[in-house]
Order: structure tokens, then C-alpha cells, then sequence
């Protein structure tokens, strides 16, 4: 039998056949000879029925453009590896598609689904296959040993399949269970430590919960039976043998608003029709910051329980958390898992061996999760959807959302502030639109722009007016949350009017080399001199000061001496756990005032931030990259959600360009409005999503061999005429040297995406090297 391949870990977006005379199932591991090696790969195809592949016959039975064969030498499957396949049949075909619309490496979708060490803890088991013979399960390995194994194998009286090894299961104790017994206005005043904390939470959200599944529940947490111990001895919980119905607890009472209902119908509509329907639609929920898109999701998952399984992807890991805990009070009896790159592979691989058989409703995890090949999957949750964080930014690069649109499987995007290609698939029709239009119960924060040319500054980055309005809010007993960016170029702006000089032929901003003293574009290339006067005002003023998260909180502490100020930043927050310590105290007032980047914007739902400053945020609109405008005004739009969660809250603008459409538009809190814009303006230039941009990149430690090595390429991919619409650069990268290497970079314009990054595959293999090839990336 003949069978179609993908390798592990290759990259090019090739099959290559092969002969066996077992017959295998599609998705299965196999071992074979690949250029003098033996590799993993993955069948996805195979030929039935045909005795030999022949000159003749090729045609017919293969694409020949995308497989690999000579029909003279067809090797032999070395080995197979598993003997079952962890890949359905639906799977296999999907990422078959994917691979083949998007030109991306086949052999990468299949190994993204198994976990790391997977090896390590699946192993062969042999079991009977025939009711003639009288053995156990057993391992592989033992069973070889027996003197008539072989025999038993040739002729089917056995079957070899890969399983998991399960721990011992814990020892089942007698049925317990735990519930808090003090009020819980007492408990912000209560010393605990962070695993009691844990526990505490736990029980909040759940009530009245089982010993042994809480432990369960915490146990990446490393929460064990002292712990509950210890809040028993402090009065705390009570520990009884008998389910103890407490008040609280027990089934939340709330009623879906008309909008939600409405939106929650037309979406099951379609789930239920997916037995009979051959393909499904995809879903865009846009509303704004707390209009309630997490309680549709809710109402829709449950209804998708009733059939099968469903994956709920986050952006972050650090937001699986609190994710987990709204699920787990939804849904108490269903078994929830969390998949993430942070856990132990002991722990992923159990969690995706119970995934993988069946035996999970949900799992939550950021993008790394959607590859879990979840049995019975029948509904994708991705909240927050417009966020860079499904982007796979590293090798092998991914875009699960755009993976997602080859799944013939019901998925709901949600957001505020959608990713502009979800947004636009589902204006167009191709993706269900539906709108939510207010917050649930609070009013949208009030915004105000404060024109830094003309404004009075209390310290270098913080106005008069911010000052006030931080007082303010901190005498209201209330928070203050202060965003400010990190990241930025030297750029040069006109101190007086705020002009920033841009390319004249991409549309972004140009960077300052202080080496040339020259403007330069890191797209297209093109330079330009340093503008001794403002072309707009004719000022000769110019700033390129930066503000960082550092230099802020020293003059927040000079301005509030005495008030608790804390910091959240990459630098300084570098796990989940630091992360969820600042938000703790955020949320317990302990800290008044939070300085941060970005990273303050991720599903931050705290009642008691009143507001929320911005700072310097010019910088981020004219970083260098077609798609900072628009990352920036989501950055706002999500940052000023952040207020007024409870009551009406205030944002504060700070800029030296007032009058730019991101700044307008995000204070407006019009996403319609700003969208249409973008919309047209890409139209306009033929950027994404009217058509995709592959971003190549070379770098090497000589500047003259990436430099002439990125022409070469250049060259060859202008060869390729018909296949793109136009080619930007080469340019160098807007960080040019990087670790010692010298970056240069081409953009492709192409409605032909998945044949341009096929041909960049196979040429970059001719030019050894460090090579970028991303299609959309969301960030330069
Ligand atoms: P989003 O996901 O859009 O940010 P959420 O679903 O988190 O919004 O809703 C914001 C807040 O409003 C949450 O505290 C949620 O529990 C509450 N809420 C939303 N819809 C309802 C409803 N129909 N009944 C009761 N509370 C609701
Ligand atoms: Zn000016
Ligand atoms: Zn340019």
C-alpha cells in the first residue's frame, strides 16, 4: 500500500510518498527513511487499491506539485510508531487544507498537536485481540519477550496501540467536603498565605466543593490536604463528611439581556445544525469591555456540552485563571481542564491523554491548546481575539485564528476591539456578525485629550491635569491606573505642533539615525534629511524624548509621596504569579496607584480603578509598522475599559498630537468608526486584509553577507512576476543589529500568500542562514 507523508519537523510544504504493507491509519506516527536519516512523520494520505505506482498512473493519483515522488524508488515506512492514531481522520484532512492554503510546513501542524515528552510517558501496550487467546493489557515491551510473540503479532491475535500510562490514581479517601463558614466581608481582613488565598477563592467561586476534587482542581498549584488543614484550625472552612448546602452557593441567578439572548439563539441555531451540516460557520461577538460577551460564550458552551467537547482559548496564560474560575462556577460538574506552556510535561501529557480520550468538557489555554486534538471538539471559544498573543511569534510561526478558518468547526471570535480581518470576514458576511452595544450595567468611561503643547506639566510626563484627576480619584478611595509605553524608536516631532515626519510611500513613521543623521523608512527603504524646520508650523523645536515605565513611577512618587505605588512590566513581571500578587493588591487597595505597559490592559476587571491615565502613547502610533496605528487605538480602547468597572469611570489622554484619528477615535471609543477608516486606508494600499504581507527576514553576522543575501532572494521572488502585487525593500530592520547580527528585511504584497511563502521555503533552503518568513505578522 502506498502512503502520502508529512515529515516532522521540515520545512517545506511538501509530502513525500511511501510503500508499506501494513495498512495504517490517517494521522499515524510512522519512522522513515528521509535524506540518509530516519525521521518522524505523519500519514495523511493514503492510496488504496493500487497495486503500483507507475509513470502512467502518477498523474491521476498525485498532486504532483505538492508531493514528492519517483515512482522507481518509493521507500519503505521504516517503523510505526503508535499503532492508533491520536489524529482523526476530520484533523489530519483540515491540516492537510491548512497547510496546503496557507503554504505552511505540513509536518509543523502535526507536531504543534502532541505535547512535549509525549514519548516519554505514552507507551506500546499489547492487548488481545481475538477471543481465543487469554492475555492482560500489557506493556509492549514485557510482551516481546515471550516466546511466541512474534507469532502472535503476524497473524492479528494481538493489537499493539500507544497509551498512557496513568499515575496511580490517588487513594480514594472517604467522600469529604469543604466549605468556607465565615462571612465574606471578613475575609479581605484575614492573613493568609497564597496557597490558603487559593484555596479561599476556590471555595468563593464554588461553594460547598468535594476534598478530593478540590486538590485536583489546585493541584498545579501545588495545594495539598495541609492547606485545607490549616484553614480549618483558623476557623476558616469546616470540613464535613456530608455535602452541606450553604446559602451562597448553588445556581447563579441571572437572566441574558434581549441582546444576548438574541445573539446566543442565532449562534446555537447553527451548533445544532452540525451534524448535518458539511461546513459551519464562524462567529464575530463584538461589544464593548464588559457588555457581557463572556455570558453569551457561557450560554453557548453549555449548550455545546450536550454534544461534545469545546476549547476555550485566552491570549495569556495568565489569564487561564480567571477564565477557569467563571467556568468552573458555571459548570461545576463538568471536567475542566487547563493546557499551557508553563506546566510540568508530566502534567500536559496527562491533561491531553484525558483530552484526547474524551475526558474533558473544556479546556482552557492560550493558543498552544487549540493544537490538543480534543476528541468531540464541537465548539472554539477565542475570547479577546483581536490580541497578538495567537500569533505564534517564534518558530514555527502560526496564526491560530487563521488556522481556525479551515476548521470545519463552530468558532466564536469575541472582542472590542477585533482583529481587522475578523472584523472585515464578518462585515462581509463570511464570518455572523453580532453586536453587542452597551456595557451590561456601567456607562462607558468619560474621556478627555490633554494637548501637551499648550499644557502645564507637573513633572516631565505627568500634566496638571492628570495630577488633579489622580487626586481626585484617590480621595474617592478609588485607584489609579497609569499606562505608559515601553518600546519606541527615536523619532523626530515637532515640539510645537507635534508633526512626525513620515515615508512619503509607506505611510509610517521615519526613524532617526543619529550615525547618518538621517530619517530613514525600515519598510520600503527610502531615506530622507532631518527637517531643520517644521514643514507644518515652522517651528525648529524638535523632541524625541521617550517615557518609561521607571521614569514614571519616580515622578509619581515625587507627586504622591506617601500613597503605594506599584509597577507592572516585563522587567519586573516576569511569571503569572507576580502578575496575579499586583493584581491581588490592586484589588485589595493595597496599591493606589499602578504604573505599567501594555501588560495592565489583559483582562484587568478590577471594581476599583477609577482611572486610567495615558501617557506618551505618539510614540506607539508612529512605531515604525504599517499596523501600529491600528495596535495602538486597540491598546486605548482596551486601556480605557479598564475604568469605571463599577461606576462610571474617567480616562486621561495625553498627547502632543491631538488631532490624530487614533487619539480622536479611541476617546470617542468609536471602533465602527475607526475600523471603516483603516479599512479604506488599506484598501487603498493593498494591505491587509484586502491582501497579505509576507515579511522576510535575514540576518547574519557579516552586514555584507546579509546584505547581499537578501538582495539574492529579493531577486529571485521579483522573478516570480504575477505572484505578488509589490515587494518593499529590501530594507535594513528598524532594529538593525541584533545579538551581533545584521537584520535586513523585504515585505511582499500578494493575494497569492500561500505560494509565495512555498517559493521563499524552497529558496531560502539554497542561502544557510537565519531566516524569518511570516504572513501577517502582527508586529515588525
Ligand atoms: P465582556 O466579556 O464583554 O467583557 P462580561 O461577560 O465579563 O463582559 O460581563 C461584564 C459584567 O457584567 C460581568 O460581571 C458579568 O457577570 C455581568 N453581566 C453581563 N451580562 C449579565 C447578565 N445578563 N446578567 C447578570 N450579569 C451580567
Ligand atoms: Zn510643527
Ligand atoms: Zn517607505
Amino acid at each position: 500500500m502506498y502512503y502520502a507523508v508529512a515529515i516532522s519537523n521540515y520545512s517545506e510544504n511538501k509530502l513525500f510518498v511511501y510503500a508499506s504493507s501494513e495498512d495504517i491509519a490517517l494521522g499515524e506516527r510512522v519512522v522513515v527513511p528521509f535524506r540518509n536519516k530516519k525521521n518522524l512523520a505523519y500519514v495523511v494520505q493514503k492510496f488504496e487499491g493500487i497495486e503500483e505506482i507507475t509513470e502512467s498512473n502518477l498523474e491521476e493519483l498525485i498532486d504532483l506539485e505538492r508531493t514528492h515522488v519517483v515512482p522507481s524508488k518509493i521507500p519503505k515506512i521504516t517503523e510505526r510508531c503508535d499503532y492508533i492514531s491520536f489524529i482523526d481522520n476530520q484533523r489530519t484532512a483540515t491540516f492537510v487544507n491548512c497547510a496546503l492554503g496557507l503554504g505552511y510546513p505540513i509536518g509543523r501542524l502535526f507536531d504543534l498537536s502532541f505535547p512535549p515528552s509525549f514519548d516519554k510517558y505514552f507507551s506500546l501496550f499489547v492487548e488481545s485481540n481475538s477471543p481465543l487467546i487469554n492475555i492482560p493489557k500489557m506493556r509492549y515491551d514485557d510482551f516481546k519477550k515471550m516466546s511466541k510473540a512474534k507469532e502472535y503479532i503476524e497473524s492479528g491475535l494481538v493489537r499493539i496501540y500507544r497509551d498512557f500510562e496513568s499515575k496511580k490514581p490517588r487513594p480514594r479517601s472517604k467522600e469529604e467536603y469543604v466549605r468556607i463558614i465565615i462571612p465574606p466581608d471578613e475575609l479581605p481582613r484575614l492573613r493568609l498565605t497564597s496557597k490558603q488565598s487559593i484555596v479561599v477563592n476556590y471555595l468563593l467561586l464554588k461553594g460547598t466543593a468535594k476534598v478530593d476534587e478540590l486538590l485536583n482542581d489546585l493541584e498545579d498549584e501545588n495545594v495539598e490536604r495541609s492547606v485545607l488543614v490549616q484553614l480549618k484550625n483558623k476557623g476558616i472552612v469546616k470540613i464535613n463528611d456530608e455535602p452541606i448546602a450553604d446559602e451562597e452557593s448553588g445556581q447563579l441567578v441571572r437572566k441574558l439581556t434581549e441582546e444576548q439572548s438574541k445573539i446566543v439563539k442565532s449562534i446555537l441555531e447553527e451548533i445544532d445544525g452540525i451534524t448535518m451540516r458539511s461546513e459551519s460557520l464562524k462567529h464575530m461577538v463584538f461589544g464593548p469591555t464588559g457588555s457581557g460577551k463572556t455570558e453569551v460564550y457561557l450560554d453557548v458552551i453549555k449548550h455545546a456540552l450536550n454534544f461534545g467537547s469545546v476549547i476555550y482559548l485566552v491570549p495569556e496564560i495568565s489569564l487561564t485563571e480567571q477564565t477557569i474560575a467563571r467556568l468552573r462556577k458555571h459548570f461545576p460538574d463538568v471536567p475542566i481542564g487547563v493546557y499551557h506552556s508553563y506546566q510540568t510535561d508530566a502534567k500536559r501529557v496527562e491533561i491531553w491523554a484525558k483530552a484526547v480520550k474524551g475526558e474533558l468538557g473544556i479546556l482552557v489555554g492560550p493558543r498552544s491548546a487549540f493544537f490538543v486534538p480534543m476528541r468531540n471538539l464541537k465548539l472554539v471559544i477565542v475570547d479577546e481575539e483581536h490580541d497578538e498573543g495567537y500569533y505564534n511569534n517564534s518558530e514555527p510561526f502560526y496564526d491560530v485564528r487563521k488556522l481556525l478558518q479551515y476548521f470545519p468547526i463552530p468558532v466564536i471570535f469575541g472582542s472590542a476591539t477585533p482583529h481587522l480581518e475578523t472584523y472585515k470576514l464578518a462585515k462581509d458576511g463570511i464570518y455572523q456578525f453580532h453586536v453587542l452595544t452597551k456595557r451590561f450595567n456601567v456607562e462607558l468611561p468619560e474621556v478627555e485629550i490633554i494637548d501637551m503643547r499648550k499644557e502645564k506639566k507637573s513633572t516631565p510626563s505627568i500634566s496638571k491635569t492628570l495630577r488633579e484627576e489622580i487626586e481626585s480619584v484617590l480621595n474617592d478611595g478609588m485607584s489609579a491606573l497609569i499606562f505608559t509605553r515601553r518600546k519606541g524608536f527615536s523619532r523626530v516631532q515637532c515640539a510645537v505642533c507635534g508633526y512626525i515626519a513620515k515615508c512619503d510611500n509607506c505611510d509610517v513613521s521615519m526613524t532617526y539615525h543619529s550615525d547618518a543623521g538621517k530619517l530613514k523608512c525600515h519598510i520600503c527603504g527610502s531615506e530622507k534629511p532631518v527637517p531643520s524646520v517644521c514643514p507644518v508650523c515652522g517651528s525648529q523645536v524638535f523632541t524625541d524624548k521617550g517615557t518609561g515605565t521607571e521614569k514614571v513611577e519616580r515622578e509619581l512618587r515625587e507627586l504622591f509621596p506617601g500613597k503605594n505605588i506599584g509597577r507592572i512590566d516585563a522587567e519586573i513581571i516576569d511569571t503569572p504569579e507576580k502578575l496575579k500578587k499586583v493584581l491581588e493588591d490592586l484589588r485589595e487597595g493595597k496599591l493606589e496607584i499602578v504604573t505599567g505597559t501594555k501588560m495592565i490592559t489583559k483582562g484587568l476587571d478590577i471594581y476599583r480603578i477609577g482611572l486610567v491615565g495615558i501617557i506618551d502613547v505618539d510614540a506607539l502610533i508612529f512605531y515604525p509598522d504599517i499596523n501600529a496605528p491600528l495596535r495602538t487605538f486597540q491598546l486605548l480602547v482596551q486601556v480605557i475599559g479598564r475604568a469605571g468597572r463599577k461606576q462610571k469611570g474617567k480616562a486621561v489622554i495625553q498627547t502632543y498630537d491631538p488631532s490624530n484619528p487614533v487619539i480622536i477615535y479611541a476617546s470617542a471609543q468609536d471602533v465602527t468608526g475607526y475600523y471603516e477608516r483603516e479599512l479604506a486606508l488599506r484598501k487603498e494600499l493593498s494591505y491587509p486584509p484586502f491582501a497579505d504581507v509576507v515579511h522576510v527576514m535575514y540576518s547574519n553576522q557579516s552586514e555584507e553577507i546579509a546584505r547581499e543575501t537578501i538582495d539574492a532572494v529579493y531577486k529571485d521572488i521579483s522573478n516570480a512576476e504575477g505572484l505578488y502585487i509589490e515587494i518593499l525593500g529590501p530594507s535594513e530592520h528598524p532594529i538593525f543589529k541584533v545579538a551581533n547580527k545584521y537584520r535586513y528585511q523585504f515585505f511582499v504584497k500578494t493575494v497569492h500568500s500561500s505560494r509565495i511563502v512555498r517559493l521563499l521555503n524552497e529558496i531560502k533552503t539554497k542561502y544557510p542562514g537565519d531566516w524569518i518568513v511570516r504572513l501577517n505578522p502582527p508586529e515588525i
